[in-house]
C-alpha cells in the first residue's frame, strides 16, 4: 500500500450513485479534497430506482437538503410503505409500511399481544396498530412539528442526480464530460494509478469510487475483484420499466404486484408513473414480459418498454485497493425493497467514517468490507423471505422460489418466529422488528405460542390495551388531510 495522503477522489459514473458520492464527498469533505467526476453523454444511466426508504432522511440531513425543496425538483410524493398484492397468494395483499407496531414490553414485541387477542377475536389486522399502515390504506399523510411518522419518497432518479450535482458544483466537486477508455494500474501496487478518457485525457486520482453501473469497469472490469452469485435465492435477472402518464390520485406507497413469473412495481409521482416488471427470463422471454407490463399498466405510455438485465449478488469484496465500488457496480439484491439508494448512501458514510489519510491501509479495507458484508446478507435474507414464504404454486417460478433452499440465517429466523413469535432485529440489520413481523404475518406465517408475559393481563386488560391503541391511531390518522392535497400545498412540483 502506498503512504501518500489521500487528496485527490475520482468517481466515475454519473448516476444516482456518482451523484450522491460527489455530493456528500464535496459537502462534508471537499475543504481538502479534489473530487472530480467523469460521465459520459453516451452512456446513459439505468433510468430507473425510483422508490426510496425512510433512511434517505439522514443522507438529506448530513447535506442540509430541504426536503420541501427536494421533493419539487424531483416530482416527488410521499411513501409510507409497500403494498404486496398477490404475494402470499393470487388475491391475498397486504401492507409493509414503516411504522412500528402497537406497544412493545420488555420481554415482548406488540405481536405476542396481538396474537392472543387474535385468538380470542379481539384483535383486528396487525397494521390497525400502526399508524404509518393505517395512513397507507386511507392516503393520508402531513409533516407536523414533533411528529414521527417514518416516511421516505417516491423521485424521479434523473432529476435527483441534477439536484445533487447542483450540491456537489456549490461544494467545488468538478465534472469531467468523457469515455473512460481504460483504468491504468500502478504495476508495484496494482493500485489504480489514473482513468484515460475517450479524448486521451487522462485523470489522476488517490481514490477512486466506481459507480459505472452494472459495468463495474474498475472493480472488475480492472480489479477482477469477483462476485457472489445469488441468483440461485433470486432467481429474477431481468426487468422492463416504462413511464405512463398518471391515472387518478397518487398513493402514498409503492404497489408492488406478484405476478406469474416475478412482480410488478407501480411509483407514482406528481407528473407520472414509473412501472416496470422484475421477471426471471428462465420463466418468461423479454417479448412475453413487455407485454404482461403494457397489458396492466394504467394511463398512457411516455416512454418506450425498456429491459434492464443484471445478476443478483454482490461483489466478493466492495472495497478492493484503492477503489469502492458504489451504485450498482457493487452489486445488485433486487429492487423489491427499495434498498438499493439505501446501500449506497450507507457505503458513502461508511467510507467517509473510514477514509485514509495517508495511504489506503487493510485494516480499514477489511472494516469496511465485512460491514458491508453483514449488511448486505441480511437485507439478501428479508428480500428472499417475500419469495419464499408463499403459499403460491401456480407457475413454474412459484413453485421454484416455494421450494428453494434459502439461507440457515433466514431459516433460523423463521422457525423463531413460528415457533414462538420472536423477532430480534441483527446490529448490522437494516429492517427491524416490525418490518419482520409484517412481512411474515403477510406472506401467511403466524406463530404457534405467544410469550407468557401476556397472561399477565386479564382478558378485560387485554382488550382494552389493544382497544386504546387501535383508536389511538384511528383519531391521530384521522387528522391529517390528503396526501395529495397535501403535496399540492407543502412541495408542488416545480414542472406542474
Ligand atoms: C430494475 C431496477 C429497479 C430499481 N429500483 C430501485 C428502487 O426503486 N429504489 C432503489 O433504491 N434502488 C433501485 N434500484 C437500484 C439503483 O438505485 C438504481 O438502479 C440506480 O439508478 C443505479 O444507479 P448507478 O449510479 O449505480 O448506475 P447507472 O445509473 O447505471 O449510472 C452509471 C453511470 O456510469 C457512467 N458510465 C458507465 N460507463 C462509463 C464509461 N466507460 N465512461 C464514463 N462513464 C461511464 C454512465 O454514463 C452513468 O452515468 C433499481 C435497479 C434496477 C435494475
Amino acid at each position: 500500500m502506498n503512504n501518500q495522503p489521500i487528496k485527490k477522489i475520482v468517481i466515475a459514473g454519473g448516476g444516482t450513485a456518482g451523484w450522491m458520492a460527489a455530493a456528500a464527498f464535496s459537502k462534508l469533505l471537499g475543504k481538502n479534497l479534489e473530487i472530480n467526476l467523469i460521465e459520459s453523454d453516451d452512456i446513459p444511466t439505468v433510468g430507473v430506482g425510483e422508490a426510496t426508504i425512510p433512511t434517505l432522511h439522514l443522507f438529506h440531513r448530513l447535506l442540509g437538503i430541504n426536503e420541501q425543496e427536494f421533493m419539487a425538483a424531483t416530482n416527488a410524493t410521499f411513501k409510507l410503505g409497500i403494498s404486496f398484492e398477490n404475494w402470499r397468494d393470487v388475491g391475498k395483499d397486504y401492507i409493509h409500511s414503516f411504522g412500528f407496531l402497537g406497544q412493545d414490553c420488555w420481554a415482548a414485541g406488540f405481536q405476542h399481544f396481538w396474537l392472543k387477542g387474535l385468538q380470542q377475536n379481539i384483535a383486528s389486522d396487525i397494521g390497525d396498530y400502526c399508524p404509518e399502515h393505517l395512513a397507507c390504506r386511507e392516503g393520508r399523510f402531513a409533516v407536523m412539528a414533533n411528529q414521527d411518522l417514518n416516511h421516505a419518497y417516491h423521485l424521479d432518479a434523473g432529476l435527483y442526480a441534477k439536484f445533487l450535482s447542483k450540491i456537489a458544483y456549490q461544494h467545488g466537486a468538478k465534472r469531467i464530460e468523457g469515455k473512460i477508455s481504460e483504468v491504468n494500474l500502478d504495476e508495484s501496487s496494482g493500485n489504480i494509478a489514473s482513468l484515460t478518457l475517450a479524448s486521451g485525457q487522462v485523470v489522476e486520482g488517490d481514490l477512486f469510487i466506481d459507480c459505472t453501473g452494472f459495468r463495474g469497469l474498475l472493480i472488475e472490469g480492472a480489479l477482477h475483484t469477483g462476485y457472489e452469485d445469488w441468483s440461485h435465492y433470486l432467481p429474477c435477472d431481468s426487468a422492463v420499466a416504462v413511464q405512463t402518464e398518471t391515472v387518478g390520485r397518487p398513493v402514498p406507497y409503492t404497489r408492488s404486484i406478484a405476478r406469474e413469473s416475478g412482480w410488478q412495481w407501480r411509483i407514482p409521482l406528481q407528473n407520472r408513473t414509473g412501472n416496470g416488471l422484475v421477471f426471471c427470463s428462465k420463466y418468461m422471454s423479454d417479448d412475453e414480459a413487455v407485454q404482461s407490463l403494457l397489458d396492466n399498466i394504467e394511463g398512457q405510455p411516455i416512454t418506450k418498454p425498456r429491459v434492464i438485465k443484471y445478476k443478483t449478488g454482490t461483489r466478493l469484496k466492495h472495497w478492493n485497493k484503492n477503489c469502492i465500488a458504489v451504485g450498482l457496480s457493487s452489486g445488485f439484491i433486487e429492487p423489491l425493497e427499495s434498498t438499493g439508494i439505501h446501500l449506497f448512501q450507507r457505503a458513502l458514510v461508511r467510507l467517509m467514517q473510514l477514509l485514509p489519510h495517508n495511504g489506503v491501509n487493510q485494516a480499514d479495507i477489511d472494516e469496511f468490507n465485512a460491514q458491508t458484508k453483514a449488511e448486505c446478507d441480511n437485507i439478501r435474507d428479508f428480500i428472499i423471505l417475500h419469495y419464499h414464504l408463499t403459499d403460491r404454486t401456480d407457475s413454474k417460478f412459484w413453485r421454484y422460489c416455494k421450494t428453494m433452499d434459502i439461507p440457515d440465517s433466514l431459516k433460523h429466523r423463521m422457525a423463531l418466529f413460528e415457533q414462538s413469535g420472536r423477532v430480534f432485529k441483527k446490529a448490522d440489520d437494516l429492517f427491524g422488528e416490525s418490518s419482520w413481523i409484517q412481512v411474515m404475518i403477510g406472506q401467511g406465517l403466524l406463530p404457534k405460542q405467544y410469550h407468557p408475559i401476556v397472561d399477565q393481563m386479564s382478558d378485560e386488560e387485554l382488550q382494552h390495551f389493544l382497544t386504546k391503541i387501535k383508536d389511538g391511531v384511528n383519531n391521530k390518522v384521522k387528522r391529517w388531510p390528503d396526501v395529495n392535497d397535501f403535496i399540492q400545498h407543502y412541495c408542488p412540483s416545480k414542472m406542474m
